[in-house]
């Protein structure tokens, strides 16, 4: 095996134990990589524990001294980005471009994090002579981050440097099918000075995500994954009286308007599904083709038709997962649909293990159809035809999450019109992924998102801290009764 297997690390150290294990995959190879283990409660208990004990002396650190190790950071993120990047590569698939922006993300959510001291300073106001009201921040204590397989590095990179800067401990359950990423982060933040047990990192799948969930001693869980496991960790976590922000799965829109910039809108909307295979939370799903609009459809057709696979696209995570899509696909084109553009029975020469799909575009799409509503999680854009704005909005309005939406046009008016009415939470204007950079957070709305506040920018402060209201009177003339 090309890694050695996965250890969970406490307290700075990576400890083995007697657990059973997961075959961890290269997704471009189908070939075994490393082994995780699927820690039990038993785990989470000791890295709470690990957690709790490092918690007085971090937050008792001052935050201008906590936010230190990730300057440090920050600089060995770009310093080891070729290593960092292609480690993304092994065990997510995704090519070395989107690799190396994924790394390139998690340092601008570090720099974020940097900032924290200039823009957390609390809040002081005199409310009477001689009476002063302030706020100030605390940190909530022990804390939790759940991720993903589509972002080894950034997903964890959202939650690790805010909640950390801002005096919490975190322990951090990476997905069980890359692993890897979480193992160098750890590194990573030990090398930039990072007190042990202030980063716990506990391996696992289900039970130990709801020993998470159960754990008296977790104060806030951040989870991002699918919309049913989202609900899942939402119901429990809530249930055991703890913070949850939980981000689900996604259903993108694109509303196309004939008067759009064809180059610029075909690429982009292209890239947009394609990128990352597919399997971004934010990429294009569906677009919604306005009226005349056949002359940018072709050019997408081109665009798609161009891409190289295992050059410009890379496998899905696991042969299951292509089976899925390929499944959504079939299933379409049985009822009716007409497929422009077919990415299965994609093989790349030497690769031929690996979970290859092809760009995939489906035309003559109906709403009622499974592959309009469902989330995807592949290389695959369906086209709907509305016949103006109004149709094309009820469509995106009827679907049930709420991650992405955006709009193609060159009319400022139209362009206001959808971003007001859209039922998203994050909307755009002629870009495919409409990613919000930091200080702006990073949350959906319905079924995407569950909870209040966002996961990444000036939103997670509130979601990381818990604020004290402290009034004090020092001027005896005030009086003796004031508000008393
Ligand atoms: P997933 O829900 O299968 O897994 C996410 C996490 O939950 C993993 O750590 C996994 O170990 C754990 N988990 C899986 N099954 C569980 C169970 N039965 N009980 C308890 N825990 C369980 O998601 P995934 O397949 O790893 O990631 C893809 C999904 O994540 C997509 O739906 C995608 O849209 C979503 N996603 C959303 C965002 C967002 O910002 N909204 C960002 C990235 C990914």
């Amino acid at each position: 095996m090309k890694y050695p297997a996965v250890r969970n690390y406490f307290g700075g150290d990576f400890v083995s134990a007697d657990l059973p294990t997961l075959d961890v995959y290269d997704p471009s190879a189908g070939a075994v990589i490393s082994q995780v283990p699927l820690s039990s409660r038993h785990e989470v208990d000791r890295a709470v524990e690990g957690a709790r004990a490092a918690f007085p002396g971090w937050s008792g650190t001052p935050i201008k001294e906590r936010v230190q190790v990730f300057y440090r950071y920050k600089a060995l993120l770009e310093r080891h980005i070729d290593e960092l990047a292609a480690l993304v590569t092994e065990e997510n698939g995704k090519i070395a471009s989107e690799a190396r922006a994924e790394i390139l993300k998690s340092a601008e959510l570090t720099e974020f994090a940097c900032s924290l001291p200039q823009i957390t300073p609390g809040e002081v106001l005199e409310v009477s002579r001689g009476v002063e009201c302030r706020i100030e921040r605390f940190p909530l204590g022990v804390v939790a981050a759940i991720t993903p397989f589509n972002f080894p590095n950034m997903v964890p990179n959202w939650s690790i440097p805010n909640a950390i800067a801002l005096g919490n401990c975190l322990v951090l359950k990476p997905s069980e099918q890359v692993p890897l990423s979480a193992g160098r982060i750890a590194e990573l933040l030990r090398e930039a000075g990072l007190p042990e047990g202030v980063l716990q990192v506990v391996h696992g799948g289900k039970e130990a995500v709801e020993a998470i969930c159960d754990h008296p001693g977790i104060e806030a869980i951040s989870f991002v994954g699918s919309t049913k496991i989202a609900k899942v960790v939402y119901r429990r976590g809530t249930a055991a009286l703890k913070r949850v922000l939980a981000l689900g799965g996604a259903k993108n829109h694109l509303i196309v308007m004939p008067d759009a910039d064809v180059e610029m809108t075909a690429s982009n909307v292209v890239a947009s599904m394609s990128g990352c295979a597919g399997q971004r939370c934010m990429a294009a799903s569906v677009m919604v083709a306005v009226d005349r609009t056949d002359h940018i459809i072709r050019s997408m057709v081109e665009h798609a038709r161009r891409m190289v696979p295992g050059q410009d696209i890379g496998p899905v995570i696991s042969a299951e997962a292509r089976r899925r899509i390929e499944g959504y696909i079939a299933e379409a084109e049985a009822a009716g649909a007409e497929v422009l553009v077919d990415g299965r029975n994609t093989r790349v020469p030497g690769r031929e293990g690996g979970y290859y799909l092809g760009p995939t575009i489906i035309d003559r799409v109906t709403p009622d159809m499974r592959i309009a509503q469902e989330e995807v999680f592949g290389p695959v854009l369906v086209i709907i035809r509305s016949r103006d704005v109004d149709e094309a909005l009820a469509v995106e309005q009827a679907s049930a999450y709420g991650n992405a939406a955006s709009v193609f046009t060159e009319s400022g008016g139209v362009a206001r019109y959808v971003m007001e009415r859209a039922s998203a939470g994050m909307v755009g204007v002629n870009v495919g992924v409409p990613v919000p950079r930091e200080p702006f957070g990073f949350g959906g709305w319905n079924e995407s998102k569950f909870g209040v506040g966002d996961i990444t920018g000036r939103g997670s402060i509130e979601f990381w801290t818990r604020s004290k209201k402290m009034t004090t009177k020092w001027n005896r003339e005030a009086g003796v009764n004031w508000m008393s």
